[in-house]
């Protein structure tokens, strides 16, 4: 399993290597809050520059699908991940609630139209041409599968 988690290897020597081999199911789980955090500020952003206050569900489904794209460009993955481990480790557990903090919106426009703007518009081109090679790939692939068929996001205008 571990070698599908290469992507935590920084390349910096032995000590390095060696925790990668030791991931544990904590630092999967830091991992995916990791995952889940950078997913929630791109989404923010993202509205942000569309001139609304709230996201909405298909916000966050487009922030999933274009953190699978840019997860292991993370400044500092590593030292983020072990960061949240600690974090995780002293506190007590965090809910990650996406759908449940967000409210539909019905507007449709785009009023943004800068390249970060138009590559969050044209996720669902990259997604569908993404075919999935590691089992961690995978796995993120059938979870925002499993998102998409929320309740909250099919009933969102398309
Ligand atoms: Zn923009």
């Amino acid at each position: 399993m571990s070698s599908d988690y290469l992507f935590l290897k920084t390349g910096r020597g032995s000590d390095e290597d060696r925790e990668i081999e030791d991931l544990t199911p904590e630092r999967l789980k830091a991992v995916v809050v990791l995952f889940a955090r950078n997913a929630t500020e791109i989404s923010q952003k993202f509205v942000a520059h569309q001139g609304r206050s709230e996201v909405t569900p298909r916000d966050l489904v487009a922030s999933l699908k274009l953190q699978v794209f840019d997860f292991l460009g993370t400044e500092n993955l590593l030292t983020k991940v072990k960061d949240i481990e600690r974090e995780l480790s002293t506190q007590e557990p965090i809910e990650v609630a996406f759908i449940e903090n967000t409210r539909k919106k019905t507007t449709t426009e785009f009023p943004c139209h800068c390249l970060f703007c138009a590559r969050f518009r044209e996720v669902g081109l990259l997604w569908n041409n993404w075919h999935p090679k590691t089992s961690f790939e995978k796995l993120l692939r059938s979870n925002i599968e499993r998102l998409l068929k929320h309740p909250s996001v099919t009933s969102s205008p398309h």
